[in-house]
C-alpha cells in the first residue's frame, strides 16, 4: 500500500512539473485562434470546423471571418509549424 501511494505521489509530481514546463512554443499546438487575429507562428492552420486548411505567416491575420463563414465559430488550429529556422541554429 504505502508503495502504490508515494507512486502516485510521484506521478502527481511528475504531472504538475510537465504542466509547469510548458513553454509558449507548446502552448501554440494546444490554442485555437479566432479570425482576424494575430498569426503567432509561421505553418498550416486547420479550421476546427471542416477541416479546410490554410497556411498563415507570422504577423498576418487569420482570414477575416467573413471570409471563411461556419453557423460556429471557426477557429484555426495549428497543424505544420514552418520551420523557419532550419538546421543548425539550434
Ligand atoms: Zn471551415
Amino acid at each position: 500500500m504505502a508503495f502504490s501511494i508515494s507512486t502516485n505521489r510521484i506521478f502527481i509530481k511528475s504531472l504538475i512539473t510537465c504542466y509547469n514546463s510548458l513553454t509558449d512554443e507548446k502552448k501554440i499546438w494546444l490554442t485555437k485562434y479566432s479570425p482576424g487575429t494575430t498569426v503567432q507562428v509561421s505553418g498550416i492552420y486547420k479550421c476546427t470546423e471542416c477541416n479546410k486548411e490554410v497556411t498563415c505567416n507570422k504577423d498576418d491575420p487569420f482570414p477575416p471571418p467573413k471570409d471563411h463563414e461556419h453557423i460556429k465559430e471557426t477557429k484555426w488550429k495549428l497543424i505544420v509549424e514552418a520551420d523557419t529556422k532550419g538546421k543548425g541554429s539550434y
